[in-house]
């Protein structure tokens, strides 16, 4: 059975039950970051905090090769020495895999560019990597914290451009806050005065969340801004909406599907649909501690504890039990791309018949 056969498949299980196994997982390599953003407090967590190691890694896939969508997540991803080698485990160990992605503020460009040209002796079936770019030069220095920034986030987006292909996709990705919301299509501006043929679904953007357990922002990003200016997010999610295509490619069926509940989310402060968080996903912090995603902080077991094995910490009692909670919304509630995407492919039927409701067929 081929790998993209096993996804459909599994993803269209989600539709309907909790799957056997995840099929997708946040994999956080590390909470190690040279940026200082206003919004984010890993970097000033990093240093201090476990790291799971190169062997430990290789056992873990080992272990769990059933994983077909792999979210890398930092920290910076490149501030690890070895990552060259975690991406070699990767490759070799997860036979099922068909979509890899990450962010990067694409501060190490070389790094970036030469890690992809390594990935591409394992022809990866779908590769999606996210440079952060949160403003034109001065809001995006500004908020990132780091002088040179938004050169470096362009000429490593440059390169990873030069390389795209039908199974690779580089990104920018705009991150809403309350420092920048106003600014989204002055930085489109900018970014064109750099890169003239760039399009608008060259851009993903999404909402900054506060994370009790990942960001350590709680202190730094007031919860309650985006509520407050949801008329004016509203408003440029439309404009961002209409002249972006909405189809055409399941990237733009996920991101046009997430803006628009962005705006659900906004005036109700729930989760729009029914979060596939511990039924089809989980995320899995540097020390080993798996989580139902990156919003909740309820850790389930320590995978360095009990060998690294996935299996059974998914079948145990108290996850089940959280999965039935989440499902009936009773978590922080958010709308973060890093988890809604699972769950938009886990709610296909009632996107689906919103649809149709929305259009007078039903
Ligand atoms: S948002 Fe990203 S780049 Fe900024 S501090 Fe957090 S992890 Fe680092
Ligand atoms: S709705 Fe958000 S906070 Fe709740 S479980 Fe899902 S991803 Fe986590």
């Amino acid at each position: 059975m081929s790998a993209y056969y096993q996804l459909a498949k599994k993803i269209i299980q989600s539709n309907f039950f909790r799957l056997s196994l995840p099929y997708r997982l946040s994999f956080i390599l590390t909470y190690k970051c040279n940026y200082k953003c206003k919004i984010c407090n890993i970097w000033a967590r990093g240093p201090g905090e476990a790291e799971m190691t190169l062997p430990e890694i290789e056992e873990f896939f080992l272990k769990n090769n059933y994983i077909s969508w792999l979210n890398l997540g930092g920290g910076e991803i490149f501030l690890r020495e070895d990552i060259n080698e975690v991406a070699d485990i990767i490759y070799t160990k997860l036979d099922n895999l068909v979509l890899l992605d990450f962010a990067t503020t694409g501060f190490f460009t070389d790094r970036v560019l030469s890690f992809v040209e390594r990935l591409g002796r394992y022809k990866p079936k779908k590769l999606f990597i996210t440079v952060s770019l949160d403003g034109p030069k001065e809001t995006h220095e500004w908020l990132r914290g780091i002088p040179g920034s938004w050169d470096k986030a362009i000429e490593t987006f440059r390169g990873l451009r030069s390389m795209a292909s039908a199974s690779f996709k580089p990104y920018l990705g705009y991150t809403l806050s309350k420092y920048n919301f106003d600014k989204f299509f002055d930085t489109v501006k900018a970014v064109k005065k750099a890169v003239p043929d760039i399009g608008l679904d060259e851009f993903h953007i999404n909402l900054a969340q506060v994370s009790e357990l990942y960001y350590q922002n709680e202190a730094c990003l007031d919860a309650s801004w985006a509520f407050k200016e949801k008329d004016r997010i509203s408003a440029l999610l439309g404009s961002f909406l209409g002249q972006k295509r909405k189809a055409g490619n399941i990237t733009l069926f996920l991101e046009s599907v997430y803006q628009s509940r962005l705006k659900q989310f906004l005036n109700t402060a729930k989760t729009p649909l029914h979060c596939r968080a511990l039924s089809a996903s989980c995320f899995i912090d540097p020390a080993w501690n798996v989580y139902p995603c990156v919003s909740y902080n309820k850790v389930i077991a320590n995978l360095k504890e009990l060998g690294f094995d996935l299996r059974p910490v998914w079948q145990l009692a108290a996850c089940r039990q959280l999965q039935k909670e989440i499902l009936k919304s009773s978590c922080p509630n958010c709308w973060t791309p890093c988890e809604a995407y699972q769950t938009i492919l886990g709610n296909l039927a009632r996107i689906f018949t919103n649809s149709l409701e929305s259009v007078g067929f039903l």
